[in-house]
């Protein structure tokens, strides 16, 4: 069945950073390209930090994060938002899925699930009170394909219960996991718009399923190309992306301009951060990018 995108107004975007490490140039493009969009259309733009998973973050990259935004001058409307301060909501919404009867605990180990090629099977799904073990609550998922239509990629279609299963909420540890503290986050936030990279667009049927299940209006969708090294993969902090500098940003949003099919006159190039930002929002335009799934990273900032 198809899911329709509802146009609230007035535009909320968000770029929501991991704090796994420092800004790098992939992730300066998916934020260029939400700040563009939510100026373009008067809106505001926000940034969280989703700082949902201690092991996996670096001291200091949260901070070091908005001081790198700060200096490409992709300057933020209200306070930022983290995720680590916000578990009684998750929580709140954990509860009410399992009040829902949508919602269930799920005791099995990495080994039981090994044969399932990560699809869950459905081991625990009549199991609706936490076990003796420790537990994760799992969201139950319909059977059938869900559709939505993305503003870069178009129509994007899953059968989720074939493909992924139920989802895990809150894992085994008790930490939350993304795809519930996000559709927690948007909703409250108010975000009528999600612009962000295209290795995110296979999980947004997920959390299309959270929104229906909580029935919380959906946001529109735009997934950007993200930036790949010359062997496709994404820049990340596992394949030792670059940190990105903050002195002279200049030559480096240019690139990120690039990336988004912006490509300023020459006459411009030497001005400083907020002409060329001025132009590029005049010029944005989603519609060049699409169905592009990646960018090659120059080969300097890799
Ligand atoms: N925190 C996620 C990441 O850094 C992005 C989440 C999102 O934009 O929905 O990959």
């Amino acid at each position: 069945m198809g899911v329709n995108s509802k146009l609230l107004t007035p535009y909320r975007g968000r770029f929501a950073p991991s704090p796994t490490g420092p800004l790098h140039f992939g992730s300066l493009v998916a934020a260029l390209g939400s700040f563009l969009d939510a100026q373009q259309h008067n809106g505001s733009w926000l940034v969280r930090i989703e700082d949902l998973d201690p092991p996996r973050e670096q001291v200091g990259a949260s901070a070091s994060i908005l001081r790198t935004l700060e200096s490409f001058h992709l300057f933020w409307d209200e306070d930022v938002l983290y995720q680590h301060q916000r578990h009684a909501l998750y929580e709140d919404h954990c509860q009410q899925l399992l009040a829902l009867n949508r919602g269930f605990y799920c005791s099995c180990s990495r080994s039981q699930l090994k044969g399932s090629h990560h699809i869950y099977p459905g081991t625990c799904r009549n199991h609706l009170q936490p076990q003796n073990s420790p537990c994760a609550i799992r969201f139950r998922i319909d059977d059938e394909e869900l559709c939505f239509h993305d503003q870069i990629q178009g129509q994007y279609c899953q059968h989720l219960r074939k493909d992924v299963g139920d989802i895990v909420i809150k894992r085994k540890d008790q930490l939350y996991a993304y795809q519930l503290a996000v559709v927690c986050d948007d909703h409250a936030q108010g975000v009528t718009h999600v612009v962000r990279g295209s290795d995110l667009l296979d999980n947004t049927p997920r959390q299309l399923a959270l929104y229906r299940a909580l029935r919380y209006p959906m946001p529109c969708y735009a997934h950007l190309p993200i930036v790949v090294n010359e062997t496709g993969q994404k820049l990340s902090k596992q394949n030792q992306a670059l940190p990105l500098s903050q002195q002279d940003p200049r030559p480096t949003l240019l690139h990120a301009l690039a990336a988004l099919q912006l490509h300023p006159p020459k006459e411009l190039r030497s001005n400083n951060l907020d002409d060329i930002l001025l132009w590029a929002n005049n010029n944005w335009n989603p519609s060049l990018l699409s169905k592009q799934r990646s960018s090659l990273c120059p080969q300097h900032l890799l």
